[in-house]
């Protein structure tokens, strides 16, 4: 159980979320709001009766077809770019709100571009100078990841990569390659991936969540990967484990996805702990806030209540999460260094986990 002194020190914790699709992080009310305004049908205008056909509930089956409906009716309401501002605005002073420090959030510009077949550049302009007015506003960073689906053509993830590399100096950092896994091989997207990496772009593949740890491998080998989304089921290969190791794979771990998504069976199922003695180093995000009805403080209470996180455990992993964001070298640091010093006036002090210094 969770003490009320618990909960107000997660709250208080500076926090990191690596791992946050700014489509799964649309507030309910602005939903609603926007339908009304723009004649968007919606099978209710009221929020709570809406909320089961936009929010994963406890009566939903926990597989990935539930999971990604709930995305469905959302492609429906980017219509204008005050729209996509709005949204990116409302996501940054959400994870402010839950003192996130820092924010690497991701979006697929084909998802906001296709409705009104707008030019996915442009999508990319109009998040990155609302992420970036917010995010001053906020006092918090925010960096931002371009995300590709790997169910839609090559065309779209080429370019949505031209996109981002067009916006690198107006905060994108990264390129993330996320949907579905059975029977969409990353494998095609390799050149795609190859050449952001080469233009200085971080690397982050959804794998290892509906699929096995070969796709994990994958990602390593074929795309260039500096961290995994999710990746839970790196623990079935004692090879890939072995491989992530060695090149140091950050792994995003989103505990609440993960069982709403059937990726693991339950919470207590979940390997963070195993990723821990396997001496991998993981991260803690939230994947789809308002999907999963969460914010980044929820997941570190969950953890701590089912796997006995203790506070410096969390210290760690979000000081892990600073080093693993695709901030330019100094910017890492000094944000390293801010958390760092946040988290000691806090008396949030690092008193480890044996496994992860003793190895396997
Ligand atoms: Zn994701």
């Amino acid at each position: 159980m969770i003490s009320d002194d618990q909960r107000a020190l997660v709250k208080a914790l500076p926090k990191v979320d690596l791992h946050r699709h700014l489509e799964g992080s649309i507030r309910l009310s602005t939903l609603v709001e926007v339908a009304r305004k723009h004649h968007i049908p919606l099978p209710s205008y009221d929020v709570e009766t809406l909320r089961p056909n936009v929010q994963m509930t406890a009566n939903d089956p926990r597989n990935l077809d539930r999971f990604l409906g709930k995305f469905s009716l959302l492609r429906n309401f980017y219509r204008s770019p005050d729209i996509v501002r709005r949204i990116t605005r409302e996501v940054v002073e959400d994870a402010a709100a839950d003192r996130v420090r820092y924010l690497e959030l991701r979006f697929t510009p084909y998802a906001l571009a296709s409705r009104m077949h707008f030019p996915m550049a442009d999508t990319v302009g109009w998040v990155a100078d609302a992420a970036r007015e917010a995010a001053a506003e906020c006092g918090i960073q925010v960096g931002l990841i371009v995300s590709i689906n790997r169910h839609e053509p090559l065309e779209v993830a080429l370019e949505a990569m031209q996109a981002a590399l067009r916006h690198r100096e107006r905060g994108v950092l990264g390129l993330d390659l996320a949907g579905r896994e059975a029977g969409f091989p990353a494998r095609p997207f390799g050149p795609v991936f190859l050449s952001a990496r080469r233009e200085g772009l971080g690397i982050t593949i959804h794998a290892g969540e509906w699929q096995g740890p070969e796709n994990v491998r994958d990602a390593i080998e074929n795309l260039y990967t500096d961290r995994i989304g999710h990746g839970v089921r790196v623990v079935e290969d004692s090879q890939t484990v072995a491989l992530a190791r060695e090149r140091g794979t950050i792994f995003e771990v989103c505990p609440t996805s993960n069982v709403q998504t059937g990726a693991v069976r339950e919470l207590a199922h979940h390997p963070i702990l195993d990723l821990s003695y396997l001496n991998l180093g993981y991260t803690i995000n939230t994947d789809d806030p308002a999907i999963s009805n969460i914010e980044l403080s929820d997941e570190y209470l969950l953890v701590m209540d089912v796997f006995g996180f203790t506070p410096g455990m969390l210290r760690q992993a979000i000081l892990r999460a600073a080093s693993a964001s695709f901030l330019p070298p100094g910017d890492r640091a000094a944000l390293v260094e801010s958390l760092r010093m946040e988290m000691d006036a806090l008396g949030v002090l690092e008193d480890g986990f044996p496994a992860t210094e003793s190895g396997l």
